[in-house]
């Protein structure tokens, strides 16, 4: 087997990259990733790195290594040879060249989505360690310009997508007119003290799917549900600086999030369909804070979901009727388990069920994951076409029969949207919310 890597030419794609690696020097780099490794990571990276004993079992886990004709440069070991392992072994002396492609590597060809680490022996965390690459690239300042982009507005805004305050209660206060059209007694409540829960959103729903709220207001007010919004910053749940691997931004947008609940004094926080979000303050964000677990509940919409329909306080007027089958996103299935919880709501709701294969904890991510998506257009095609196991796992399950895909978190939904586009699979993709709303039975 050749080296992974070895034949590589370096074709950098990234404006920012290109230009952060224009300020660097060779003695900058080998500081920046000395300074990470001693001080950041402790005996778990190197452990993990020196334990691999290249035997592969992961490489089939991996849908970029399988999407790429088994080419080794692709397989999970194979990245973390070309990155940590380079680092490592030549003490951070790699060189400007090197580093441009491995911030590539890191942020682009693995989606941190943790399915390797179920087939490796030795469970090794290669998504810790491609998180502690982007770490490194993120001090040097060579993230991809279109995910840096996001965390700077984290750090402006407090969210992710440059939603100004005004904007924010402007736009839930337009979902909460246009909702009233449909039902005249639903309200978007802004700043309830003591309500039963504070419900939160992602930045890109105001700001490119405000009818998610619209409908997420109308379930509450099928539901009974005491609710909340907070007015201020601390709304947004998303946390890109998670990916970029700016931890301190990463803490204080996790920090603004729990705060905003405390203030409002409500009993817990239920998250929009997202994944990230939920990684972000259910195991990374909380961690970097100093809490092994959030400092307030919080449960994602799965889990609301499906105990609003257990404690039969949505009332489903009529099933769903196209056949739907179910992605199971990798940040609350293999990161929290919800996938029984999942498949209970399609009982309840759907008709027809057909199982995509393989599924539950095993399923394939989306590749859009991990911020690969929001490293934007210049890597579109490479992203959907090195997912060709998601194209063939979705056309096996479309010739079963399934039409509409549930696919219960933001990052997933785009990352399909493209996927099904490219390939031509004509299939719908829904959130919950979206199924919900349409069968649930509505209030007058
Ligand atoms: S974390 Fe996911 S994308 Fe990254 S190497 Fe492992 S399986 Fe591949
Ligand atoms: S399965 Fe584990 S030990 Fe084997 S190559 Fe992959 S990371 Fe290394
Ligand atoms: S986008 Fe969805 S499938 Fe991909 S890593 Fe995130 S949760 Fe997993």
């Amino acid at each position: 087997m050749r080296e992974p890597g070895a034949d590589v030419k370096y074709n950098i794609k990234d404006d920012d990259i290109i230009k952060g690696a224009s300020f660097l020097t060779d003695d900058k780099i080998a500081n920046v990733i000395n300074e990470v490794i001693k001080n950041e990571t402790g005996a778990k990276l190197r452990a993990y790195v020196d334990t691999c004993v290249h035997c592969g079992l992961c490489s089939e886990a991996c849908h970029f290594y399988l999407s790429h004709d088994n080419d080794p440069a692709y397989s999970p070991a194979g990245k973390v040879k070309q990155t940590m392992g380079e680092m490592l072994k030549k003490n951070g002396n790699v060189g400007v060249e090197a580093i441009q492609r491995m911030s590539e590597i890191a942020s682009t060809e693995c989606n941190v989505c943790k399915r390797c680490s179920m087939f490796c022996p030795f469970g090794i965390d290669i998504a810790y360690i491609m998180l502690v690459v982007r770490r490194i690239c993120n001090k040097l300042g060579i993230s991809p310009k279109y995910i840096q982009d996001t965390e700077n507005s984290h750090a402006a805004t407090m969210n992710q997508m440059w939603v100004k305050e005004d904007e924010w209660v402007d736009t839930l206060q337009w979902q909460e007119e246009e909702a009233q059209g449909e039902i005249p007694t639903v309200r978007i409540p802004l700043e309830k003290e003591g309500a039963e829960i504070m419900y939160s959103v992602i930045g890109p729903e105001p700001k490119f799917r405000a009818q998610l709220i619209y409908q997420a207001a109308v379930i509450h007010k099928a539901a009974g549900v005491d609710w909340t919004m907070p007015a201020t910053p601390g709304w947004d749940n998303s946390d890109m600086a998670m990916y970029t691997g700016n931890n301190e931004i990463m803490g204080r947008v996790k920090k603004a999030h729990y705060e905003a609940a405390m203030r409002l004094k409500v009993k817990k926080i239920v998250m929009g369909e997202c994944g990230h979000a939920f990684r972000s303050v259910y195991d990374m964000g909380n961690r970097w804070l100093g809490w092994k677990m959030p400092p307030i509940p919080m449960i994602h919409a799965i889990e609301f979901y499906a105990d609003l329909i257990r404690d039969g306080k949505l009332k489903i007027k009529k099933k769903y009727e196209p056949p739907v089958t179910l992605h199971d996103p990798c940040n609350v299935v293999r990161g929290r388990g919800l996938h029984e919880k999942a498949r209970y709501i399609v009982s309840q709701t759907c008709e027809n069920f057909i199982e995509m294969t393989p599924n539950r904890e095993h399923n394939y991510c989306c590749s859009a994951g991990g911020g690969v998506i929001n490293c934007g257009p210049p890597y579109t095609k490479t992203r959907v076409e090195g997912n060709k196991v998601k194209a063939e796992q979705l056309f096996r399950t479309k010739t079963k029969g399934a039409k509409t895909i549930i696919a219960p978190c933001h990052n997933c939904h785009g990352g399909i949207e493209d996927i099904v586009e490219y390939n031509g699979l004509h299939m719908d993709i829904k959130f919950f919310g979206d199924i919900l709303y349409e069968i649930i039975e509505k209030p007058e």
